[in-house]
């Protein structure tokens, strides 16, 4: 395993209180950044806790007893969450993902689910809300989940193998139990279970096959991620990414693949379809086909810093303005100044000279 690891670089407190304008319009549900991209999506951060030590994501060198977490009267209340969620939900958000750290691991974390699941977008539709998770504690929360309003959840795993896995996750978490609380969420009846499993070359790329042997047939969509160079501490080198054409191919030489069209403008996951009619996979090409042109994500940090890109370097505290007395209106013009000034396409300017800045970690904002 791969043991170049960077000291943090700690980007969590750049971060500056926006501007409110004097006389807001009212969000009309559109939204459009300086590249006419729209507003669609907010990923939602609930922790910065994680009972795992995913090597590619809280390096325990790092993420150890030392370190630093967030206290906890910085985070936002569910209340703070759902306020903000509505004021997004004006502009135009369609799809809310609760991640984190690990977010099953916020207390209650069904009574967000809920709350979350009565809000209204535009035109009065409900808004898709799903949830990332290792999966550690779906078995015993995917019944409380289902019944608050949740319908769909993505599953981290990384490999089949019991040794590569419990490797990987640096707590010896066995696969057997991520695998029982797939089943949890099946039974409690959360529908398209999303299982990611990020690439890192040498490390689990032999567990290509075996995922999608395994998921196979399941109505389960596995989706392989190229290890991205997210955060300052998990010492990525190109090299260690397998792009995504090379896991089309090894999967293809076993079960053949045919492409899908995307099912909506903005999809980061490009599908496949097995030629045998027994499923389909993703591939999310992030370093080697990157899509910030089509990107529609906004994300809220676990203490309200919103970010307008998973590589930025600096967000800005809407937390302030939620404590500060502002109205929803105030609130509402704020963002709609920030989303549209946005510049960012990380991806697709990746450079060395940006490989040095202090960005935040994935642990921190989310995936
Ligand atoms: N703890 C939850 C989990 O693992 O599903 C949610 C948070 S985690 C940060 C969200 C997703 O980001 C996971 O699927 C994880 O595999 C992915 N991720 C983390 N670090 C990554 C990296 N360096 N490159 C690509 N994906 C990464
Ligand atoms: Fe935890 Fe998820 Fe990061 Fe792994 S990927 S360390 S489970 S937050
Ligand atoms: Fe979006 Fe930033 Fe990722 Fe590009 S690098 S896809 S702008 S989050």
């Amino acid at each position: 395993m791969n043991e170049r690891i960077i000291p943090i670089a700690d980007a969590r407190y750049n971060a500056g209180t926006p501007s409110v304008p004097a006389d807001p319009d009212p969000a009309t549900g559109r939204l459009a950044d300086a590249h006419g991209r729209m507003l669609r999506d907010l990923r939602i951060s609930v922790t910065d806790r994680c009972n795992f030590r995913c090597s590619y994501c809280m390096p325990p060198a790092v993420f150890d007893r030392n370190f630093q977490f967030l206290p906890h009267s910085s985070l936002l209340s569910f209340e703070e969450i759902a306020r903000m969620a509505r004021i997004f939900a004006g502009h135009g958000v369609e799809k809310i993902r609760i991640t984190g750290g690990e977010p099953l691991l916020r207390r209650n974390i069904e009574a967000l689910i809920g709350m979350l699941a009565e809000i209204r977008g535009v035109q009065d539709r409900p808004l898709e809300i799903t949830l990332t998770t290792n999966a550690s504690l779906l078995a015993r929360k995917a019944g409380a989940l289902a019944a608050a309003g949740l319908r769909r959840v993505t599953v981290s795993l990384d490999a089949l193998d019991d040794g590569v896995f419990r490797a990987m996750n640096s707590a010896d978490f066995p696969v057997a139990d991520v695998l029982a609380g797939i089943d949890a969420a099946a039974t409690a009846g959360l529908r398209s279970i999303k299982i990611n499993m990020v690439v890192k070359r040498g490390v689990n790329d032999q567990e290509i096959v075996p995922m999608a042997r395994h998921f196979r047939g399941t109505g389960h969509i596995v989706r392989f991620i190229e290890f991205m160079d997210v955060g300052a501490s998990n010492g990525w080198r190109l090299d260690d990414v397998v792009p995504s054409a090379e896991v089309i191919a090894r999967i293809s030489e076993h079960f053949p693949l045919d492409p899908v069209a995307p099912q909506y403008p903005g999809e980061v996951a490009a599908r496949w379809r097995y030629a045998d009619g027994s499923g389909e996979i993703g591939v999310i090409s992030s370093v080697s086909r990157p899509f910030c042109s089509s990107c529609n994500r906004a994300r809220l940090s676990t203490e309200g810093k919103l970010f307008t890109c998973l590589f930025a370097t600096s967000g800005h505290d809407l937390r302030a303005l939620l404590r500060g007395g502002y109205s929803d209106q105030q609130i509402s013009g704020a963002i709609a100044q920030l989303w549209g000034q946005r510049t960012d396409r990380y991806s697709e300017i990746r450079s060395e000279a940006t490989s040095g800045l202090r960005r935040i970690e994935m642990s921190y904002i989310g995936g």
